[in-house]
């Protein structure tokens, strides 16, 4: 059952990875022409992870983002987050999801506020939606920007802080009904590299300490280069992923080892990356073997 009628989600959702994609597709239809944002999409997200998605532009970042936040719908495929079935929401249900399930951070920081309300008035704002007293909303409001470090811009207008408060105060907002997911759109897209890594420190320390799952799209490397785990999309699909570790260096940093991965959909396809298909003239068609532990691939007609 689609929480479409029951106030529930329908998976049990503790048992479930947060966020699960399969073979998601999105068409845009614009009188004849079609355009296919996202193609068959598989991801997975485990409770409490913080991953980075990255691709080109065009690739379906925002289609993807924009559907895990309940503000679009797939075509054809299977989206659940946090036990919600995102191709069967009512309206009503869509708006049960999107004010209570997930958190949203945009790239614009002007966009992320109400721009003539204060810190703490835009914090309040979403639990009052919800109905909480306006006692407990401000409590609330006042906690969550202490948290992150912006306790002194609570009566302060967006216009009067910098561009990491108002980043902060925006996660605030997002945070402020308790979703059990984040997602953010190029969060550090307008600031510079210093406050970038504090928004970046603010998005772990949510995920790690409250065990929030975020997702996060991003072009920075300072953010992609520091998360376990950075998806690649490309034309619409999952194409490949970077697993790091991170580990004490010893002389107070961290060394970090990183491993790519190419992405296999429920297929069995794999996409191989161009710099391989060039640099072996790999084009049609390739010859498979089975090993022991590996599968090899050779150029057609040679070994
Ligand atoms: P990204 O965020 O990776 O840049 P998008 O998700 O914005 O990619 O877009 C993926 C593809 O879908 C692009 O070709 C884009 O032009 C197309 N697209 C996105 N939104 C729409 C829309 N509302 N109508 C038509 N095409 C769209």
């Amino acid at each position: 059952m689609p929480p479409s009628t029951a106030a529930a989600p329908a998976l049990a959702a503790t048992e479930k990875p947060a966020v699960v994609c399969e073979s998601v597709v999105r068409i845009h239809r614009h009188g004849s022409i079609e355009v296919q944002a996202l193609q068959g999409l598989d991801l997975s997200v485990e409770r409490g992870e913080m991953i980075a998605v990255v691709g080109p532009s065009g690739a379906g970042k925002s289609t993807l983002l924009s559907i895990l936040a309940g503000s679009d719908a797939p075509s054809a495929g299977r989206v659940h987050v946090d036990g919600w079935d995102l191709g069967a929401l009512s309206t009503a249900g869509r708006v049960r999801y999107r004010r209570g399930v997930v958190g949203v951070v945009r790239q614009q920081t002007s966009r992320n506020l109400v721009a003539h309300l204060t810190a703490e008035e835009n914090v309040a704002m979403p639990a009052a939606l919800g109905g909480t007293s306006r006692k407990v909303r401000r409590t609330r409001s006042a906690e969550l920007l202490d948290r992150l470090g912006v306790g002194d811009c609570a009566r302060r207008l967006p216009h009067e802080m910098s561009g990491g408060q108002q980043q902060r105060v925006a996660l605030a907002v997002a945070l402020a009904n308790g979703p059990s997911v984040l997602l953010a759109d190029e969060p550090t897209g307008e600031l510079d590299t210093t406050t970038a890594h504090e928004i970046l420190g603010a998005l772990r320390t949510v995920s790690r300490e409250d065990g929030i799952t975020v997702v996060v799209v991003t072009h920075d490397a300072t953010v992609s280069d520091s998360v376990e785990r950075t998806v690649a999309i490309r034309d619409g699909r999952t194409s490949s992923e970077v697993l790091r570790t991170f580990s004490d260096d010893g002389a107070g940093g961290s060394h970090v080892v990183a491993q790519e991965y190419a992405v296999m959909d429920r297929a069995g396809r794999v996409q191989i990356p161009r710099e391989y298909r060039e640099a072996l003239e790999l084009t049609r068609r390739v010859r498979l073997a089975l090993e022991a532990d590996h599968v090899s691939l050779w150029p057609d007609g040679e070994r």
